[in-house]
């Protein structure tokens, strides 16, 4: 045991889902996991990134769980504010953090450039133009800062301290952090976890035995279909539009669910179980975050490597797939009658090319809108989902003659049952306490209630700030 002083507290992902950032300070020196930007209420959540309860200058090191931007968005501004140490990631997450951090900077340079000239054309309206949290240029900095790992290989981010990524399951590069501190005391952090049978990934890997556990909580009141049945329900949809002579148009995230999109399209074409329909790619972040997925076939699964990889198969290339960057190819697929899979942005329908694709076809009944991911409140996508019948874009009025059809199996994060089922897969012998971060209240009080039935010994509803003794 070494002689010095253990604790660990977040700053962010306590009793919600967004703004991970989790602490171990070991001594004088200070291990932070992810960075994640906080989202939700545009106020609330512009004062959270912008002070940081810590100081980033005071951090030795940062280690990344996955690129997703509640988990890497804030990093540049931990970098901007003093942060000197290295980050640690899988080479592929920092890949992805690299095209969500410069994306990011990207929309906040908009923000501001169209807000100066709000408030200069109409100066009497008091309109305030704040800093952005960072720029393209604090993105590129933070980039210097990275130091890739491949899984199990170990490594020593400060004295007294072995850390490990174990493979998550939840997207392509995604981590559990497992930190051997001293010679008898072993915590991990999941960081999300994901689920079995995932396209393209490995499932969630067991981690050595445990003291303490950092868990994620998203879905710790939820169930969901199996992975498995995703295919399934995909390709009843795609062959009922197509008989009609019907578009299927999906929204979709673009770094992960395209791509499982694609690769299960892919496969449904070679086993013959949809017909030979051209399928568009339409986002240009989606082609950026498609050709880092095929640079990273260290991540795949058995399955895509079987299928693809070993017969030198691209599997997001196949003869009916097109990626679409430039606006004019995009307008062009409205253009075409004949049937189509038309997967584009943004993932919850707010903003993006997607909009203009549901435009033209949302009236048409022969159309289907598969809906694969999770819709907030207030976004177009949940108003779908809710079968409202008259819908706005742009301005105008449209009525929704065509399918909405939820598809609940894709989802990346493991469900309550699945997650006692990893959890079980570990030898739990010396396992003290489970801390739950990464959950709204009603997931984490479930899920606190489940993991008690089976045998942990304590759970603890991680609260912001606070200082808990290891
Ligand atoms: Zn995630």
């Amino acid at each position: 045991m070494i002689n010095k002083k253990i604790e660990f507290y977040s700053h962010g992902a306590c009793r919600e889902v967004t703004g991970s950032k989790h602490f171990i300070k070991i001594g004088d020196h200070i291990i932070q996991m992810d960075c994640g930007m906080f989202q939700g209420k545009r106020e609330e959540a512009y004062k959270k990134n912008m002070e940081l309860n810590f100081s980033p200058a005071e951090v030795s090191t940062i280690l990344l769980s996955h690129g997703h931007f509640d988990h890497c968005g804030a990093l540049p501004i931990a970098v901007k504010k003093g942060f000197q140490g290295n980050i640690y990631s899988t080479p592929a997450s920092r890949d992805i953090a690299n095209i969500i951090m410069l994306d990011s900077a990207h929309i906040q340079e908009k923000d501001i450039e169209y807000l100066r000239k709000k408030a200069k054309k109409y100066p009497d309206r008091g309109i305030e133009v704040r800093d952005p949290f960072y720029n393209s240029m604090d993105a590129l900095e933070t980039l210097n800062h990275f130091v890739t790992l491949n899984y199990h290989r170990k490594f020593y981010p400060i004295p007294d301290v072995e850390a490990e990524f174990f493979d998550a399951g939840h997207i392509l590069g995604a981590a559990m952090i497992c930190l051997n501190i001293g010679k008898n005391l072993r915590i991990a952090f999941s960081g999300d976890l994901g689920r079995k049978k995932l396209p393209i990934l490995r499932d969630p890997e067991t981690l050595p035995d445990l003291d303490y556990l950092i868990l994620e909580s998203t879905y710790g009141n939820r169930l969901h279909k199996t992975f498995g049945m995703a295919k399934d329900d995909l390709a009843e949809v795609v062959n009922r539009a197509y008989n009609r002579g019907g578009k299927i148009i999906i929204p979709a995230f673009t770094i992960e669910r395209t791509q499982e999109l694609i690769y299960i399209l892919h496969t449904l074409l070679r086993e013959k179980r949809i017909p030979d329909l051209p399928v568009y790619v339409d986002s240009p972040m989606a082609v950026n975050a498609t050709s880092i997925f095929r640079v990273h076939p260290e991540c795949f699964d058995k399955e895509t490597y079987d299928k693809f990889i070993s017969v030198n198969l691209d599997p997001f290339g196949f003869n009916q797939i097109k990626y679409v960057s430039s606006v004019r190819e995009s307008k062009k697929i409205n253009s075409k009658p004949e049937p189509a899979v038309i997967i584009s942005a943004s993932g919850m329908a707010e903003v993006g090319r997607i909009l203009h694709h549901l435009k033209n076809n949302i009236e048409n009944p022969a159309n289907i809108v598969a809906i694969v991911g999770f819709m907030a409140e207030h976004t177009l996508g949940r108003r779908l989902v809710e079968g409202e019948k008259k819908i706005k874009i742009f301005g105008k009025k449209y009525e929704v003659n065509a399918e909405v059809k939820t598809l609940n199996a894709f989802s990346a994060h493991a469900d309550y049952n699945e997650i006692k089922e990893w959890l079980l897969k570990n030898d739990l012998k010396r396992l003290k306490k489970i801390f739950l971060v990464h959950g709204e209240a009603d997931a984490q009080h479930n899920l606190r209630r489940e993991l008690l039935s089976i045998g942990v010994p304590e759970v603890e509803i991680v609260e912001y700030g606070q200082n808990y003794s290891l």
